[in-house]
């Protein structure tokens, strides 16, 4: 059993009715704002007074994480304002299971006292404000929200139908990372996969700019959040954040894959074992290939990577800033111990042309044809130059055929788009979300079938 965490405005019933609950369920009950007095040794509105609102709201942080900790499941009440510091919303939602106590103002205005015990609540007036600065955080926290707009006993009906009938076995928590996230695709298929595998996970989608990486890393250890993937502009500067990184992903460079274990952040990349199981599903393999690969960004390095790896007997890397082709070719081979494995150069048609005539195998690891991004390559004249044995592998998946592909397959040449990378990566992340082989040739065929729908 979880402990029970009651959030809501000041006055909305959460000391009340968490009383009356605890003794219902026979569980020990917890006033964060009592914990807070007890320690200041002095009533909350002495404490504004005296120490102000930052010194009251440390003070807060430190009741309802150690409330939140406590060894056995108890109800707390928790402050009005528990809602402003992220750290507070991530001790409560790592233990308990959390009520909103969702009281209509008028109701509330009807009880603020006509003293100084509540030095935020002078007016209705802040009232109102402070319910349009908060509603919506309560909302975000909650796990359920209890309607308490009747008397008391109505309320203390509903909140212990609400914890007995329904007792929560909260879902397994997942999300990706990112920003922007408008068109990831990351959500439906951990949810396909989720579903079909009768696993009670939740896969969100968490909007996290540059700034806020450093943050959201912090609070991660310490919330919900069994494990979380990474997109760009992350998958690089989440590295020196994390607190294990499996060997490939730092070879590569990049982490799209994180579990949280006991508060620490293990980091994987699985994107490059997306790609080979991709290829082996399209019967290819990088052994003894010799790949030529477009561009020089994260792609293009893991890509090279597992090449070289994996027993590739050639690879070479085109971009448009040859300097910056020779580098990551460098970086790699040097990794792997075989500098000289990997070679770089430009992304001219003349170039393009020369490496494709040794080529059987080419990767678009650039966004060049990607829906909604300008830009085309240099050149498809390369594609004639091809031997008729080489396949085409555009990591693009939106549009599921770019002009690459389209031209490839005009000249009749094997040709796959990014999906298959992007299903099995979802579906090797999810193998260590979950700590479990799956059957992933089946799995795919789901995910394929509903993405297709
Ligand atoms: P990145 O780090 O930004 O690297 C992009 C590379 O492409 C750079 O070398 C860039 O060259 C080059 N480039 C950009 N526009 C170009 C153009 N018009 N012509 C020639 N070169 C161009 O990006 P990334 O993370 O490696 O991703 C690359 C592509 O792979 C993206 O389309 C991404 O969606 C795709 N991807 C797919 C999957 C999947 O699961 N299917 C997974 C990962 C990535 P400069 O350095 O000169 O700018």
């Amino acid at each position: 059993m979880k402990s029970v965490a009651l959030i809501g405005l000041s006055l909305s019933g959460k000391s009340s009715l968490g009383r009356m609950a605890a003794n219902a369920l026979g569980m020990p009950f917890i006033d964060v704002d009592s914990e807070i007095e007890r320690e200041a040794g002095m009533p909350i509105s002495q404490i504004f007074k005296l120490r102000g609102e930052s010194f009251f709201r440390d003070a807060e942080t430190r009741a309802t994480i150690s409330a939140a900790a406590s060894g056995i499941p108890v109800v707390i009440a928790a402050g009005g304002g528990v809602v402003l510091r992220r750290e507070n919303v991530a001790a409560l939602r790592k233990s308990c299971f959390v009520v909103f106590l969702d009281r209509p103002v008028w109701h509330i205005m009807r009880g603020i006292p006509h003293d100084d015990s509540r030095p935020l609540l002078k007016s209705p007036a802040d009232l109102r404000d402070m319910e349009r600065e908060r509603r919506a955080l309560y909302l975000a926290a909650a796990d359920a929200v209890i309607e308490n707009d009747s008397d008391i006993e109505e309320g203390l009906a509903r909140l212990l139908g609400l914890l007995r009938s329904d007792w929560p076995e909260t879902p397994d928590e997942y999300a990706v990372i990112g920003d922007p996230l408008t068109h990831t695709l990351s959500p439906a298929i951990h949810g396909a996969v989720f579903a079909e595998l009768g696993v009670t996970g939740r896969y969100d989608v968490i909007r996290i700019s540059r700034g806020e990486l450093d943050d959201f890393t912090r609070s991660a250890r310490v919330s919900r959040l069994k494990g979380f993937n990474v997109t760009m502009p992350h998958k690089g500067g989440i590295i020196p954040l994390l607190d294990e990184v499996d060997e490939e992903a730092g070879l590569c460079g990049a982490v799209n894959t994180v579990i949280v274990r006991n508060g620490r952040l293990l980091g994987f990349n699985t994107d490059m074992g997306g790609l080979l199981e991709s290829l082996r599903e399209a019967d290819r393999d990088f052994s003894g290939s010799r790949v030529m690969i477009l561009g020089a960004g994260g792609a293009a390095r893991g890509a090279a990577f597992k090449a070289a790896q994996e027993g590739a007997s050639s690879v070479v890397i085109l971009a448009r800033r040859a300097d910056r082709a020779r580098k990551t070719a460098e970086d790699v081979g040097s990794a792997l111990g075989f500098p000289g494995l990997v070679r770089g150069g430009e992304m001219s048609p003349e170039v393009m042309i020369f490496e494709a005539r040794a080529a059987d195998l080419v990767i678009n690891a650039t966004p060049a044809g990607m829906n909604g991004v300008g830009g085309d390559l240099p050149s498809l004249e390369f594609l004639e130059a091809l031997p008729d044995s080489a396949f085409v592998c555009d990591l693009i998946y939106n549009p599921a055929e770019t002009e690459l592909l389209r031209r490839a397959r005009e000249l009749g040449l094997a040709a796959r788009n990014g999906i298959g990378m992007l299903i099995y990566q979802a579906l090797l992340a999810d193998e260590l979300f979950l700590n479990r082989k799956l059957d992933r040739p089946a799995l795919y065929r789901t995910v394929e079938e509903m993405l297709t729908k």
